[in-house]
């Protein structure tokens, strides 16, 4: 196996994980658990994030960006999912929208979206899905049909991140029904589009502060140029984004890992039962250690996946980063339950943060493919 892509963090990376965590401490996790409670969009954190640059670290310098590599993106969303997962996926989604563009689209078409969500005037979401075309997605309905200067689209995404809030979507819909997989083109849609709608809000489990809705297209007319790359391409555009993704996701579940990890500990110290604090309990040291173990992993594995889409070599990237979110967002949704067995009855109530941290890990092994879908990836790659 080819050890390219494998990682080592700089100076810069420790610099930007301290200052995204004071961030995330001072102005995101104090509004965590009433963005959680009221289902409400963490306004504060997309204000505190803008203001430091850190709400789209990804996108290249020649746009206006920071250009920040795939680890240091993983870092800050990894940082604030500690505190807030709804709250990560202004970062995140920002990478999941925007990455078909910067893969595939023509010069103008970067020049006209990148910008505007480098500066922080617009967000962008990613629209993938459908109702009946989940893990399927090749199945989807949405179509596109070239008119003159202009393509029309007619459709529903269903689920998408973000929806409401961003002012683009990337739009995955199908240009040549004959072709399936080939014949699905990309294209970019703005909120103010003629024909263009987005639905009531999902009712979630979990990271409730992050808006989950159906995208709407009644003869949705776009400029011809917002096609991303070629028609027929936009399937393969979509499937490669997801290898720059996956990591990210990967670090959102290490992210809200950590956080129920850190409470856990200090919340073990402090509690006493049969006159001891529970830390003196080795069935509790032996918890908060397999805890760390894997987080720990799963911080190596995601970092060394983003490495390797980073390096430019594509050997084994579909591989890595698959296995990389699945890996992480199983110790997620484990390490997140395990600290609440060790609130006891506390942590099972809204007392405390890790309710919600479990909460919100549960959708880190569903979206951006099921943790099964990434093992069908995982056994194609070591059986081809
Ligand atoms: C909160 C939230 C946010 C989301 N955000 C976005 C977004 O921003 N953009 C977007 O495009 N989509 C988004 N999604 C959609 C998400 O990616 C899909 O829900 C996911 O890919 C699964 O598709 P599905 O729900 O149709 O499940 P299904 O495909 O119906 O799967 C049902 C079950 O069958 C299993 N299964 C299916 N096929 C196989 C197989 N071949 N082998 C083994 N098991 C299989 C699945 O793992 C699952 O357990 C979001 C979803 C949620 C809930």
């Amino acid at each position: 196996m080819s050890t390219t892509g494998l990682y080592q963090l700089t100076e810069e990376h420790d610099a930007i994980r301290a200052a995204v965590r004071e961030i995330a401490e001072r102005a995101i996790e104090p509004f965590a658990a009433e963005v959680d409670a009221e289902s409400r969009y963490p306004i504060e954190a997309q204000k505190a994030l803008t203001a430091a640059g850190f709400h789209a670290t990804h996108i290249p310098e020649a746009y206006g960006g920071e250009g920040a590599d795939a680890i240091a993106t993983c870092i800050v969303i990894e940082e604030v999912a500690r505190v807030d997962m709804s709250a990560s996926l202004i970062p995140a989604v920002n990478k999941l929208g925007s990455m078909p563009i910067i893969l595939s689209a023509s010069e103008e078409l970067k020049q006209k979206v990148l910008p505007s969500i480098a500066e922080g005037r617009a967000m962008i979401s990613y629209g993938l899905s459908e109702r009946e075309a989940g893990s399927d997605a090749a199945a989807m309905r949405t179509r596109a049909r070239r008119d003159g200067d202009t393509w029309v689209l007619n459709g529903t995404k269903a689920w998408i991140t973000n929806s409401g809030v961003s002012e683009w979507y990337t739009v995955m819909a199908v240009t040549d029904p004959e072709k399936r997989a080939n014949g699905i083109s990309a294209f970019v849609v703005h909120r103010d589009d003629p024909g263009f709608a987005v639905g009531p809000k999902e009712r979630k489990m979990g990271i409730k502060g992050s808006p989950t809705c159906e995208l709407y297209f009644t003869d949705c007319t776009i400029p011809a140029d917002r096609i991303i790359g070629e028609p027929g391409t936009g399937f393969k555009t979509a499937l490669r984004t997801l290898d720059f993704t996956r990591p990210t996701i990967g670090a959102q579940a290490v992210g809200v890992a950590q956080g129920a990890l850190d409470a856990a500990v200090s919340y073990a110290r402090e509690r006493k039962q049969f006159g001891r604090a529970v830390t003196d309990f080795q069935g509790v040291q032996f918890m908060l250690a397999d805890m760390s173990m894997q987080i720990e992993a799963a911080r190596h594995l995601v970092y060394v996946a983003a490495a390797r889409g980073e390096s430019g070599d594509d050997t084994d990237l579909g591989r890595l980063c698959a296995a990389a979110k699945a890996f992480a967002s199983d110790v997620a949704m484990k390490v997140t339950t395990d600290a609440v067995q060790l609130f006891g009855g506390a942590g099972y109530t809204q007392d405390f943060p890790v309710e919600r941290m479990m909460r919100d890990a549960k959708i880190t092994q569903i979206y951006e493919g099921t943790n099964q879908i990434q093992r069908l990836v995982i056994a194609r790659s070591l059986l081809k």
